[in-house]
């Protein structure tokens, strides 16, 4: 796929694999197009079919327990459609790339202070 990621974690059964990401912020919306970890997850979930040559089965987005939270987690299936989905997305972002565009970003600071680039980001000043 020519990009590359760290999931929280992959279980690994004979054959299927389920990708885990755990969020300390997690939204769950109807629509899987409108989220961006759900986005990510599904991302790491087509390289980990690559990389382990399975299936992944579903992903598991699980919301780190604060004091006195109850265990939330989100499981959605992986589909033929999510993983075309995704192929779009990582083509449309190796264009952004080429075409050295800045994205359009949707950003908010409750995303910003969870994102790896902060400290090099210039659109964000916290
Ligand atoms: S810090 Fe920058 S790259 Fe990270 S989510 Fe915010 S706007 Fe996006």
């Amino acid at each position: 796929m020519g990009v590359h990621g760290v999931a929280d974690a992959i279980l690994i059964w004979t054959d299927f694999i389920v990708v885990v990401e755990f969020k300390t912020v997690f939204e769950p919306k109807k629509n899987w197009r409108k989220n961006g970890q759900t986005q990510q997850a599904l991302a790491y979930a087509s390289l980990a079919e690559e990389r382990y040559n399975k299936k992944c089965r579903c992903i598991l987005i699980s919301l780190i327990r604060m004091k006195n939270q109850k265990f939330r987690y989100h499981l959605l299936e992986v589909t033929d459609e999510k993983r075309i989905f995704i192929q779009k997305k990582i083509e449309s972002i190796r264009d952004i790339i080429k075409m050295e565009k800045l994205p359009n970003s949707s950003a908010a600071p409750e995303k910003c202070v969870q994102c790896e680039y902060l400290n090099y980001c210039n659109d964000r000043n916290f």
